[in-house]
């Protein structure tokens, strides 16, 4: 396929779509920085944008105070993020009821990690819902919401095979998720080997894949080691010496995630969901080159009509 198609997939002619994650800003800078990456993300109109939620309400305002800024000052359609670690039913229950009211209609519903950190035991709350599945299920009877759930190509950390893994993934689907985004991944092939072994599970839900565009090499090796997340070594040999030259760093990592993003269109692939760390250049440049301009750029370059 050419690079230059222009946001369609040739032989079937889809859409390519794409949505945004965000994390709600701690300080005022964050929260200026956010709003710039909001303004330079939303003309490509993303199918929806998300916001993350923290360990135990740790987030509860911050979450909601964006969530909020972005359904009165946007257009977009924004997606909250909930969590059920360390919380009671009732305090989840309630902040399931206060978004609602507010407006949201989107939730991707997520169990969380240990508070202890990843990679402790996890131990649910004993009032709480115990994972991701319950969580569903307790948004679903909440409302007729649009329910996202994680999906995990190289496996969650502590699933101690594919077949739990997948499993966990069905009672999720079963309860009323329609949708699944990945934990971010860079083999290709491990993705499609993953989505393969969920449709033969007889799970029929679009799995959208989280692109991480890397920001900062050496800090998202030790994240991704934690999310149990491979990262090739052809990747280390492309970042290497990029240390203290961001200037080429940044280069490199928009074609690294361009050309990850490209493959997948070829395999067949329409959904894309970025991480974009708050950041919208890497986000914006890999958008440009699948050929997701802003509304206007679009309107001004379209044929005109004989
Ligand atoms: P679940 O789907 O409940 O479980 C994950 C895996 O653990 C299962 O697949 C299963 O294999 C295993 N497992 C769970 N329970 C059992 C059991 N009883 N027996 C055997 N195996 C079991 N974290 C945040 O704190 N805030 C966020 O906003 C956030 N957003 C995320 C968005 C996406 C798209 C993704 C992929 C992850 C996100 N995370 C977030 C991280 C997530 O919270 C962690 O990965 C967490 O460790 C697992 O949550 P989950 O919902 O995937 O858990």
């Amino acid at each position: 396929m050419s690079p230059f198609q222009l946001a369609r997939r040739p032989e079937t002619g889809a859409r390519i779509r794409v949505s945004f994650e965000f994390f709600p800003p701690k300080t005022e800078d964050m929260a200026h920085k956010l709003w710039e990456t909001v303004e330079r993300l939303a003309p490509l109109r993303p199918s929806f944008v998300s916001v993350t939620y923290g360990a135990g309400g740790s987030t509860r305002e911050p979450t909601a105070r964006t969530l909020r800024r972005i359904l009165q000052e946007t257009a977009l359609d924004p997606a909250a993020h909930l969590t059920c670690v360390d919380a009671d039913r009732d305090a989840v229950d309630s902040v399931i009821a206060d978004f609602a009211a507010m407006g949201i209609r989107r939730f991707i519903a997520l169990r969380g990690d240990p508070t202890e950190g990843v990679g402790a035991a996890y131990r649910p709350h004993p009032r709480g819902y115990t994972n991701g599945a319950e969580l569903v299920r307790a948004l679903a009877r909440h409302g007729s919401f649009d329910i996202s759930v994680s999906a995990y190509p190289e496996k969650h950390p502590e699933s101690p095979d594919f077949a739990t893994d997948i499993e966990m993934l069905k009672r999720k689907v079963d309860n009323g998720a329609t949708r699944a985004i990945t934990q971010f991944f860079f083999d290709n092939d491990a993705f499609e080997r993953y989505v393969e072994r969920v449709r033969r599970s007889g799970i029929y839900v679009p799995i959208v894949p989280g692109i991480l565009p890397v920001h900062n090499f050496p800090q998202m090796v030790r994240f991704a080691g934690r999310c149990g997340s491979h990262v090739p070594a052809w990747m280390a040999e492309r970042f290497a010496g990029l240390e203290r030259d961001p200037a080429t760093h940044q280069l490199v990592a928009a074609a690294v995630a361009a050309e990850q993003v490209l493959d997948l269109i070829e395999r067949g692939v329409c959904d894309f969901h970025f991480y974009t760390m708050n950041r919208a250049e890497l986000a914006f440049a890999i958008c440009h080159m699948i050929g997701i301009r802003p509304e206007a750029e679009r309107a001004a370059s379209a044929p005109v009509a004989a």
